[in-house]
């Protein structure tokens, strides 16, 4: 079993020591954050990921998994050191590294044996390099290092199973020995292990994000004409994803994609497109769909009240995507901001992500559940598709509105039976409800209900 140190515990780093740690390896996770490590220590884990604390759990009362905040004491010994900080965006789309160079140049300073350094963060093609240059001008005389580039790819909110049961595991090195090193570590999960040179490992991670995205911003083009044309884009992307060759993930028309990774990722792979002389046109126009799903949702709005201002507008889910708590690039909060722009008053709820959204959204008021959340509301705006919004009692929920208007961004309910309920039911892509009385008048704000 190998001795693993990973730097940086979020989404990334904290499954990848967890689990590197129940497949038997010794693992000690390093992260600056003096209370995320703190959290840590007491098996209590600082993000909402399914099956993930338990993992932590067991693997701490194990002996096999460490936590702390000293480079020195998290690298001793060590045989493999995974990078996993952030890479987010930097300002004109290309990613921010300063996160990865302070996590380099500390490893440079504190490894005291030779190690194999990986790269699991999103790094831009080259990063590398970039990588074992700033190592080889830190390291000690003697100590030998060599990287590989190892993306990720799970998913938030499956991401333990991810990491076990991957599709694939990618390794890039120039220095084939030490991607068969790591590849060794892989071993226990059973997935194809592909071995590149290491900028093509780099653009594997983000030419697959941009594909997945594309796929996104595809279905939700053909949405927008559907609705224009009187089709179903459920049914469309249904009848569609039977034939192998498309596939049905992520054909799901909706508010767009959202996250840490999705928007950061095509950025930057057309920010370097761009500088490297070519045109990626392709990526440009992804953005630019992702971009307008949004606008889009909130014209469907604006039509049926006549506007927004004074308005009072609820928000089911807020997160990215169910069953996590990352709020990073959702798409409630552009949604948000827009409606608040426009003068509209904001009422959300979210299963997870209520803590984080808080300070993100200060003049939110916030509701204990869905039902409190749409009292009063003029419309309703399923954001995230979490079962407990697919499993709401739609006639309580009707009953509290002010006035019925249900926004369905992620196409969850039935159109007609939402019609049939009374509600005045907008998807994406699909038969709005035809009738809704021309003369209403909304209802005054009523008084933003306490915070919880
Ligand atoms: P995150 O922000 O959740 O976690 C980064 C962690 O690194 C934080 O805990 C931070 O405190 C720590 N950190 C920052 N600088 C440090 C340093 N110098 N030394 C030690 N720790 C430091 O990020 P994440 O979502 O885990 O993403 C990490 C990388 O993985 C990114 O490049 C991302 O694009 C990629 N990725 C993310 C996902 C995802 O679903 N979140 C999936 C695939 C790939």
């Amino acid at each position: 079993m190998a001795k693993i140190s990973v730097v940086g515990t979020g989404y990334v780093g904290l499954v990848t020591g967890a689990c590197f740690a129940d497949l038997g390896n010794e693992v000690t996770c390093i992260d600056i954050v003096p209370e995320k490590v703190a959290m840590l220590q007491q098996g209590k884990i600082p993000i909402y990921e399914p099956q993930l604390e338990e993992v932590v759990e067991r693997n701490l009362a194990m002996g096999r998994l460490r936590f702390t905040t000293d480079y020195a004491t998290g690298l001793a010994g060590a045989e493999f050191v995974f990078i996993a900080v952030n890479t987010p965006q930097g300002q004109d789309g290309e990613a921010d590294m300063r996160d990865v160079q302070a996590a380099a140049t500390a490893i440079g300073a504190n490894l005291t044996t030779s190690a194999v350094v990986v790269n699991k963060s999103t790094m831009p093609i080259g990063a590398g390099d970039w990588v074992a240059n700033i190592l080889e001008k830190n390291v000690r005389p003697g100590v030998e290092f060599a990287v590989v580039s190892n993306p990720e790819f799970l998913r938030e909110g499956s991401a333990v199973a991810d990491f076990l049961v991957p599709d694939r595991v990618v390794l890039g090195s120039n220095d084939r020995a030490a991607a068969e090193r790591v590849a060794v570590l892989y071993q226990p999960v059973k997935a194809p292990i592909m071995i590149t040179d290491i900028r093509t490992a780099e653009m594997i991670k983000y030419a697959s994000n941009a594909f997945l995205a594309a796929k996104i911003s595809f279905i939700n083009e053909i949405s927008s004409i559907c609705e224009r044309l009187g089709a179903d884009v459920r049914e469309v992307a249904q009848g569609m994803g039977y034939d192998k060759r498309i596939g049905s993930a992520f054909l799901d028309a909706g508010v767009g994609y959202g996250g840490s990774c999705f928007p950061k990722d095509v950025r930057a792979l057309e920010h370097m497109a761009s500088i490297h002389g070519s045109h990626p046109q392709l990526l440009r126009t992804v953005i630019d769909i992702n971009r307008d799903q949004r606008r889009q949702l909130i014209q469907k709005i604006r039509n049926v009240l006549g506007g927004l201002n004074e308005r009072t507008i609820g928000l089911l889910g807020l997160a990215f995507k169910p069953n996590t708590d990352d709020l990073r690039e959702a798409p409630a909060l552009e949604i948000a901001h827009l409606l608040q722009h426009e003068g509209a008053h904001l009422r959300a709820y979210d299963p997870a992500a209520m803590a984080k959204a808080k300070p993100l959204l200060p003049e939110v008021a916030f509701g204990r559940d869905a039902y409190e959340t749409a009292t009063g509301c003029d419309a309703v705006v399923l954001v995230t598709e979490w079962n407990e919004f697919k499993q709401l009692d739609m006639n309580r929920l009707r009953s509290v509105m002010a006035f019925p208007l249900l926004v369905d961004g992620r196409n969850v309910y039935d159109p007609e039976t939402m019609t049939r309920l009374g509600f005045i039911y907008c998807g994406m892509g699909r038969r709005q409800s035809a009738h809704y009385p021309a003369d209403y008048v909304p209802a005054p704000f009523t008084a933003p209900i306490g915070a919880h």
